[in-house]
């Protein structure tokens, strides 16, 4: 397999990604080569050198770009898009709030419906512990964000200013704003940034396939975690350690599952040193995994949650933070003191958002979307799991409807393909030109199909994946 031929970055952009991506037999008008933005996420060769892919519609579980082409969207556009990409009923909840109130804000004891409504719903709707209040943001990030200063105030409020510090761990994803990108542990957030945040410290990345010991069994590989964490606090000092922070299952890590008995272990070390638990449920909440939240699936009791993207299935930005009694009993007191809790954005509970999202929890329970992901995601998982004794793959890892594949050579995590032969971007160009757009971080590809597709869209993504992964595997070899 190392003999493979020597890929050079240039050559696998050029050669398959520029290809594909290619409007040059397209009306000038459509051209985009070098264009205005400054893109998220994106180097600035690609915006320079080549056209960008514009997505103009969508349609259920498919998306189609400017030229009229059609793609399966197996992402839901980033993991967000639950409800597929022409849901009337969130349209018509948009258009009706529109019109009626398309802005108020939620300062100084003003409000609107929509946003008292939502923050009820919500609550009913979280049910791994009781929470007491919900805050509304724009996005994932803003309710991480959010997160550390309710943290912090309420430490403050505590008489607890030492109690400050914040650990999450490598891997993890947590949005991009200064803080978010903090608490995120990937080194591309921080490269240039000058973060993570002083105030911020990573743990392990509980991937028990990368980084289990020899003969270590999954509870003995979580042992080992809570133990590190368990070090780590001490070495600071605890009354340092405000809060840790979490996804139920990591996302854009690479879809990494928690090892058996991980939450129970690290949530017993966090309790013991009066730690604050966030769940950042951000892609897992709502049904992603088979159970309403995360949180249901791996008994974890947070303290805070942050929610955002399947809250509104995208449709409008909107993000919550939910808060637990004790906490909100905390903020409510010190905030009478202080005057006020001053912190909030101009479309916090904004109306139109909360109305979409209103009107998406209704769909949720009505069509009982978790018994509907756990219908429809054995045959995701099941069908694309059978590509796992592919040469080239590492590692396939998921649940319910997100899933992960890394590229891996001889099966292993220790021997990863050169950067530059692009493993992962080559067989991401192969789905895109058969009508398939994946995720590609590196050698990993993700996925989180909307709660929407069919059978047979699910036998059209596997059959996608397969003939991506045979021309892949050809490539390699
Ligand atoms: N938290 C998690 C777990 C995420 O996956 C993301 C985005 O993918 C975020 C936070 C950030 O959300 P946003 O992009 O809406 O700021």
């Amino acid at each position: 397999l190392l003999q493979a031929p020597l890929w050079s970055r240039s050559s696998s952009t050029e050669s398959s990604l520029a290809k594909d991506n290619s409007t040059d037999d397209v009306n000038p008008d459509q051209r985009f080569k070098g264009h205005d933005m400054l893109a998220p996420f994106t180097a600035g060769w690609q915006t320079t050198d080549l056209d960008p892919l514009i997505i103009d519609k969508s349609e259920g579980s498919y998306v189609y770009d400017i030229t009229g082409k059609k793609y399966l969207d197996p992402l839901a556009g980033l993991w967000c898009t639950a409800l597929g990409g022409n849901e009337q009923r969130l349209i018509d909840a948009a258009t009706a709030q529109l019109k009626k109130l398309p802005f108020y804000h939620s300062f100084w004891n003003r409000t609107t419906k929509p946003s008292l409504d939502l923050a009820k719903e919500l609550l009913q709707f979280f049910t791994a512990r009781k929470m007491a209040k919900a805050f509304f943001v724009n996005s994932g990030s803003e309710a991480n964000d959010t997160q550390v200063k309710i943290v912090w105030y309420y430490n403050n409020a505590l008489g607890r200013p030492n109690k400050k510090k914040f650990i999450a761990r490598a891997k993890s994803y947590h949005g991009s704003t200064l803080i978010a990108a903090s608490l995120s542990g990937l080194p591309a957030l921080h490269q240039n940034f000058d973060l993570p945040a002083p105030f911020v410290l990573h743990t392990d990345c509980p991937h028990y396939w990368r980084y289990h010991l020899p003969g270590e069994t999954e509870e003995e590989f979580s042992t080992r975690l809570a133990n590190n964490l368990e070090e780590l606090i001490l070495k600071e000092g605890p009354d340092t350690i405000a809060a840790f922070i979490a996804e139920p299952v990591m996302g854009a890590g690479g879809v990494i599952l928690p090892p058996s008995t991980y939450f129970e272990k690290i949530q017993a070390v966090v309790k013991k040193y009066d730690i604050l638990f966030i769940a950042d449920e951000v892609i897992c909440a709502f049904g992603r995994l088979g159970t309403m939240f995360g949180c249901d699936k791996y008994n974890i009791k947070p303290d805070l949650v942050s929610l955002a993207k399947a809250l509104s299935s995208a449709y409008m930005p909107i993000g919550a933070v939910l808060v637990s009694p004790e906490i909100s009993e905390v903020i409510h007191s010190q905030s009478n003191k202080l005057g006020s809790f001053s912190h909030g954005f101009t479309y916090s509970g904004s109306p139109v958002p909360c109305a979409v999202a209103i009107e998406t929890l209704k769909i949720y329970k009505e069509t009982n979307i978790v018994e509907k992901v756990n219908k429809i995601s054995p045959r995701f998982q099941d069908g694309l799991k059978a590509f796992s004794d592919s040469p080239i793959i590492g590692e396939i890892r998921g649940t319910g409807l997100i899933l992960g594949t890394e590229f891996t050579d001889n099966k292993s995590p220790n021997d990863p393909f050169p950067p530059e032969w692009g493993v992962g971007a080559y067989f991401g160009a192969q789905c895109q030109k058969h009508g398939m757009l994946v995720r590609v971080a590196g050698d990993s590809i993700m996925m989180s199909p909307p709660y929407i597709i069919t059978p047979e869209e699910v036998d059209e993504l596997i059959s996608i994946y397969g003939k991506a992964l045979r021309e892949t595997e050809k490539k390699v070899e």
